[in-house]
């Protein structure tokens, strides 16, 4: 069902279903003084995200390495971009070890890692990746480390070093539909996101694999199916995520749609019947959303 969107050009006013109180203020605050005294950034203050409050009240964030600027342009991501030929791009050398002490801190029994692309950067940065991987293991051998990954530009050797360092969860986001891909993640490709995956899974059986989708960019229902079922085809993901698009500045893309809550359900139970050992679906689940219970829901 299409909930209707107001005036062209003015940004929609949230359905009721979409509007999250926001209270604790003082847990987001005190979190983001501590990461700032570490130089660390989150997704979820560089995204915008909206259960940001609700995740810095219960100790959890997903820590955002190599950098807080990004050389790609997706229509739907506030991450600030840039070209690093005109603007120096920092690569802290003592990020793993302080993502490391700050999940200590925290007492994270799950961490949750995600990054901007590096594409300048011979590796892609996964020999940083690596590094973070391996210092939180150290730090905290009995947390489960969740990597949520960029795509490499489909080297396979770069998302290998990343596996090599031993995470309990590779997560790489589809994001979209393949027929939106040139709009909506210019820089990426449908096939070798898959491809990414599939190496994933295949090399590495006991890892499990992740995914995640947004919905009211303007795909259809049964596009939502096909990526799916693109998804399992060669069991390339054991986890699938979806959750509403909601615009995050004025100058990412609008909302296409608004997804009514009993659609997700539907989503749900066919992921389900194609073989996801867990689907996460709903209108604030985001990748990294209650990736504990998730995992923990795909037998982790
Ligand atoms: S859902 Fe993920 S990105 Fe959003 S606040 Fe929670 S941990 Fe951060």
């Amino acid at each position: 069902m299409l909930v209707q969107i107001e005036s062209p050009g003015a940004r929609p006013r949230l359905p009721e279903f979409l509007r999250k109180p926001q209270s604790e203020y003082q847990a987001v605050t005190a979190l983001k003084r501590e990461l700032r005294s570490l130089h660390l950034h989150t997704v979820c203050e560089s995204a915008r995200c909206p259960n940001i409050h609700e995740c810095f009240s219960r100790k959890a964030a997903t820590f955002m390495i190599l950098g807080n600027l990004c050389t790609r342009g997706c229509s739907f991501c506030s991450v600030p971009k840039a070209d690093p030929k005109k603007t120096p791009f920092e690569l802290d050398a003592d990020e793993p070890q302080n993502v490391a002490r700050q999940a200590a801190t925290m007492g994270l029994r799950y961490v949750v890692l995600t990054s901007v692309n590096r594409d300048e950067l011979p590796d892609g940065g996964s020999e940083h990746w690596a590094a973070t991987v391996r210092a939180v293991r150290e730090a905290l051998p009995e947390a489960q480390v969740e990597t949520l990954t960029p795509d490499f530009n489909g080297d396979l050797a770069a998302v290998e070093r990343v596996l090599a360092a031993g995470p309990h969860v590779y997560n790489h986001n589809m994001e979209t539909v393949s027929r939106l891909y040139r709009r909506v993640r210019p820089q990426a490709d449908y096939a070798q996101s898959l491809r990414v995956l599939r190496y994933a899974k295949q090399a590495h059986p006991e890892i499990l694999t992740k995914s995640g989708l947004m919905v009211g960019l303007g795909e259809t229902d049964e596009e939502v199916r096909q990526l799916l079922r693109d998804l399992r085809e060669e069991g390339q993901a054991d986890i699938a995520t979806i959750g509403q698009y909601l615009q995050p500045t004025r100058r990412n893309r609008k909302v296409a749609r608004y997804v009514e809550p009993a659609e997700y359900e539907a989503w749900r139970e066919y992921g389900e019947s194609i073989g996801f050992k867990a689907v996460f679906a709903g209108p604030f689940v985001r990748s990294s959303y209650m990736a504990d219970l998730v995992a923990h829901e795909a037998g982790r």
